[in-house]
């Protein structure tokens, strides 16, 4: 079963939206080289409070951070640590979340640490952002499921191929329906895989967090001893972007972006839905 939300709801996700972009903007300003990831969390945890949102990651399983900072060859789930120290030339990964008033809000971006980042990196950080763009496009009444991930895959498949051969779309995670609890149904591949059928139909009321993940090479990940760290099979150095988005009777609304997803959507050709909270 999927949870459709009235708008007075979307609202309430709205405001956790604005709080995760809020998280964003402070931890990327904070991801400095000398900076560790726990300092990052700390700041997080400040955002949190000081918007009087509750974390969602934190104890979620037993998650110990309010964000996860996932550095290179980290895909997803780093657990913020004083012993990571941030160093020019990293990639991370920051993943946030709020909860408003029982609603939740997800979303993350990748940085550039300092300097020093070859051409092909900044490029794995714009394939995998585009492909959330593209697939943030495809969440259109009268679509499915399918054509999210297929909006995904087919961007990324479009793109020049990284000098190891080609991108791996991480097939071990993926992109979830959100509201009254972080992951719900439906799970969103970041690929097309025939067996799984064409999913849902996406109506009005929908919410969902769309976040491919994208690596220089294998699709394949595995999970380290502390139960969360998720590594790439071959150490190559990964991506993750994320927004929660809604459908609405009006069309898409990035809940998690500042303008709603305005700007962008209307460069691919979509108009976003007004933003609920003016
Ligand atoms: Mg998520």
């Amino acid at each position: 079963m999927v949870e459709i939300k009235t708008p007075e709801q979307i609202a309430k996700m709205r405001e956790a939206g604005l709080v995760v972009a809020a998280m964003h903007e402070a931890c990327a300003q904070a991801a400095v080289p000398g900076a560790t990831t726990k300092d990052l969390d700390e700041v997080a945890a400040k955002v949190l409070a000081d918007h009087g949102a509750k974390p969602n990651f934190l104890g979620y399983g037993g998650f110990p951070g309010n964000i996860c900072t996932s550095v290179n060859d980290v895909v997803v789930h780093g657990i913020p640590s004083k012993d990571t120290v941030l160093k020019a030339g990293d990639l991370l990964s920051i993943d946030a979340g709020a909860i408003v008033d029982g609603w939740h809000g997800d979303a993350a971006l990748t940085v550039f640490v300092g300097e020093g980042h070859s051409a092909e990196l900044h490029e794995l950080s714009r394939v995998t952002q585009e492909s959330m763009w593209a697939g943030i496009a495809a969440m259109r009444k009268g679509n499915r499921l399918v054509d999210i991930s297929k909006a995904i895959e087919s961007y990324i498949r479009r793109q020049p191929r990284p000098a190891g051969g080609k991108y791996g779309i991480i097939e071990d995670y993926g992109g979830h329906g959100i509201g009254s609890q972080m992951h719900m149904d439906p799970h969103l591949l970041n690929y097309v895989e025939r067996r799984r059928g064409r999913g849902p139909k996406l109506v009005p009321g929908m919410c969902l967090a769309i976040e491919p993940m994208v690596s220089l090479g294998t699709p394949r990940t595995h999970v380290l001893s502390d139960d969360w760290t998720v590594k790439t099979n071959d150490g190559t150095w990964s991506s993750h972007w994320e927004h929660s988005v809604a459908l609405t009777e009006q069309g898409p609304l990035v809940l998690t972006a500042r303008d709603g997803g305005r700007a962008k959507l209307a460069e691919l050709g979509v108009e976003a839905a007004p933003d609920p909270l003016g």
